[in-house]
């Protein structure tokens, strides 16, 4: 066995009680995992504290005196010894419950003592139990500067495993390990970043000499977590691309050109240019396709896909397109099918909505090969759904649909389909690089000609009598307005409240005959909403007042104005992917952000931002700073949720240095057969997660 493998149990002062405890409560199962357990701060011995300057609320301090007054208080097992520190500034009561024969024999007065350890109100006066003492003149006080602190639990600390406990197991452990850490990354890695060894590394973490060789060590250790997430990705997508022969689409076809040349009315933009043709090359590549493709609201996604859909056609296969919602499965289809109108394609909507009947009838169909396009919800990736021959899948709106229900895509076909992810959240780039490691990526950077940014203003709720007046302005243009209201899950009642007061308030403001007013909630059925959302289409109501439901994709050029009420309570994407409803047609549009007028701090940072830059791309950043990584849509089921040491915020370097490596090594030895390459051939034959990955994306 190899001793970073040994079970925990092993270790002296351990045992099978203690080694539960590790295991349950900390994770760590092997002498390799408590090596890995760093510690979270370093305690300066240097930095001394008199005691009229100690702050108690200090997690440690750290003294020099002399110890006196030494007396043992109680009998039997209540025993307990205590005694004085002195220093020139004043004193202090240390106290022991354990060991005391020991120290009352140790400790002797007239030598200088360095006392470290949490200082604790008791009984109106403050004490210091179980301090760790050292000679001020001992030869291990000048060697160790920085004291390690580990972060315990109650349970631990219960069974002597406090942070100075733990630190006996590691600096124990530390001792043995010598020569038995190995290597994980390629010499050439090491060499080319100047890192430190893992060996190394590890105990300077524990036992760092200088806040420098800790920052250096971190960030071998942190490029090392973040090598192998991207080892395992890109590994996957190799040994995917190679196992599986993706559909090859040779032809630029009828459907395709007629569509180009007698449908389209405008040009594409050099981004979408760009984009097809990245798509084009993966589709006569021989490999299957997954990527990712991002752009702004607005910005031709959904055409591109139609056009690739088109591609697909050409080359005899048949397409799917997969909306988060049935709103949006059925936009699609109206707009999809009217576009392709005359080219004889066949395009099917399939919801949950639909008669079972209709169901059976379109699935007969489907699996006959009759049906060209499939659009529709979840429902498409339900079992009995099977077409003759997948060739190409968009899925639109990426982070609603979990990674498990793209797997199911798989098996609707002889061959995996080509996928083509649309997402108009956009991720930064270091988050993409992590959480899709496994997917090539296209940007739309470029709206297409000719559309005005919109305006957006923050109001408060004082000023929304002027708000009123604007809106009853431009509905005297001829334009049309969102009231939204937010909807957070667990207080749906209350938020219903919200929507119903608002929607009465505005239906005061905007009366019957002059003004007709449309309302859409997550409490209607789908037949309602429809209906409604028709209404607010055809122009036949000026207002929509809802929730969030309209936030993705709907489509109503000529609506104007988009008011968000409680705008503090969105998150910033959801704000960005709610403006987006306006300035869709050729007239300027608004959005108001209202909200009260205390506004938390970051509250305050979301609501500037919206004000500052309509740019997709620098408000997800803003918003991972603002929320870390683990608020961000979609990235719940990631294991960047799991990183143990990098941050993928601050840590973007390191991300993307340990990215590229990955590829240069992929790209030179794709088998990993070169000798320096063997720790990573060794790591992929042990981690099972790679292989499974592939199999899924
Ligand atoms: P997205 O899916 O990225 O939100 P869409 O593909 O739905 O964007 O396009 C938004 C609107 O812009 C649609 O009405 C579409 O017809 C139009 N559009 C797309 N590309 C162009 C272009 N190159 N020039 C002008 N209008 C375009
Ligand atoms: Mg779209």
């Amino acid at each position: 066995m190899l001793f970073v493998e040994t079970p925990i149990e092993f270790l002296k002062g351990v045992g099978p009680a203690r080694a539960q405890l590790l295991q349950r409560e900390l994770n760590i199962y092997t002498y390799g995992d408590l090596l890995e357990y760093f510690p979270y701060r370093y305690i300066d011995r240097s930095n001394i504290t008199t005691i009229r300057n100690m702050n108690i609320d200090e997690p440690y301090v750290v003294l020099r005196g002399r110890i006196h007054d030494m007396h043992s208080i109680g009998s039997g097992r209540s025993t307990r010894l205590t005694a004085q520190l002195q220093d020139d500034t004043g004193q202090i009561e240390l106290v022991w419950f354990q060991g005391i024969k020991w120290i009352k024999e140790s400790l002797k007065p007239d030598v200088d003592y360095i006392v470290m350890g949490k200082p604790t109100l008791f009984n109106d006066h403050i004490n210091i139990a179980h301090p760790d003492i050292d000679r001020a003149d001992s030869p291990t006080s000048s060697n160790i500067k920085y004291i390690p602190i580990y972060s315990s639990t109650e349970k631990l600390k219960a069974k002597g495993l406090h942070t100075k406990g733990i630190a006996r197991l590691t600096e124990q452990l530390l001792r043995m390990a010598e020569g038995r850490i190995p290597e994980t990354l390629p010499a050439s890695l090491i060499q080319k970043y100047h890192l430190p060894s893992r060996a190394n590394a590890i105990e300077v973490i524990h036992y760092p000499n200088s806040p420098h060789d800790i920052t250096v060590s971190i960030q071998r250790m942190k490029f090392e977590e973040l090598f192998f997430l991207q080892l395992d990705y890109q590994y996957a997508k190799h040994d995917r691309q190679r196992r599986t022969n993706g559909y090859l689409f040779h032809i630029i076809g009828e459907k395709f050109n007629r569509f180009y040349n007698e449908k389209l009315s405008f040009e594409l933009t050099r981004a979408q240019k760009r984009v097809v043709k990245e798509i084009r090359a993966d589709m006569k590549s021989g490999h299957q396709m997954n990527r990712l493709l991002q752009g702004d609201v607005g910005s031709g996604k959904t055409l591109v896909a139609l056009l690739c859909t088109l591609i697909a056609i050409d080359n005899g296969c048949q397409a799917c397109i997969m909306a988060p919602t049935e709103i949006l499965a059925n936009q699609h289809y109206n707009n999809i099918s009217s576009m392709l109108n005359g080219l004889n394609v066949d395009v099917e909507l399939l919801t949950g909505s639909l008669k079972p009947t209709e169901k059976r009838k379109i699935k007969q169909r489907l699996a006959n090969g009759d049906i060209d396009i499939l659009i529709g919800t979840h429902a498409v990736i339900e079992k009995d759904v099977q077409f003759s021959n997948l060739g190409f899948v968009v899925i639109d709106e990426q982070h609603r649909f979990g990674v498990e229900q793209r797997a199911k895509l798989w098996t609707k076909s002889k061959q995996p389909p080509h996928v083509l992810v649309m997402t108009a959240t956009p991720i930064p780039r270091t988050l993409a690089m992590t959480l899709y490691g496994d997917l090539d990526c296209s940007i739309i950077d470029e709206l297409p000609p000719g559309r005005k940014a919109v305006k957006t203003i923050h109001c408060t709720d004082s000023q929304r009598l002027k708000v009123f007046g604007f809106i009853r302005d431009q509905i005297s243009k001829g334009r049309q307005v969102y009231i939204v209201y937010p909807l957070i899950e667990e207080s749906e009642t209350m938020d219903l409240k919200d929507l119903m007061d608002g929607y009465e308030s505005v239906v005061r403001e905007f009366p019957l005959p002059d003004y007709q007013i449309s309302i859409v909630h997550g409490r209607m059925d789908s037949a309602a909403k429809d209906y409604e959302m028709g209404r607010f289409k055809r122009g036949e109501t000026q207002i929509m007042v809802s929730t969030t439901v309209i936030e993705v994709g709907v489509d109503v050029p000529n609506a104007t104005v988009m008011v968000i009420e409680n705008a503090e309570r969105f998150g910033l994407s959801q704000l960005h992917q709610l403006r987006g409803r306006v300035g869709r047609g050729g007239e300027q549009s608004y959005c108001i952000l209202m909200t009260g007028n205390k506004l938390s701090n970051s509250g305050r940072e979301r609501i500037k931002t919206m004000v500052d830059t309509c740019d997709g791309f620098r408000i997800a950043e803003a918003d991972l700073k603002l929320r870390g990584p683990g608020d961000l849509q979609g990235l719940q089921q990631s294991g960047i949720l799991q990183l143990k040491l990098a941050d993928i915020v601050s840590d973007e370097s390191i991300v993307r240095a340990a990215r590229e490596s990955v590829q240069e090594i992929l790209d030179n030895d794709p088998d990993l057969q070169n000798i320096d390459n063997a720790n990573l051939r060794l790591y992929l034959q042990k981690n099972k997660r790679a292989l499974a990955w592939g199999r899924i994306s």
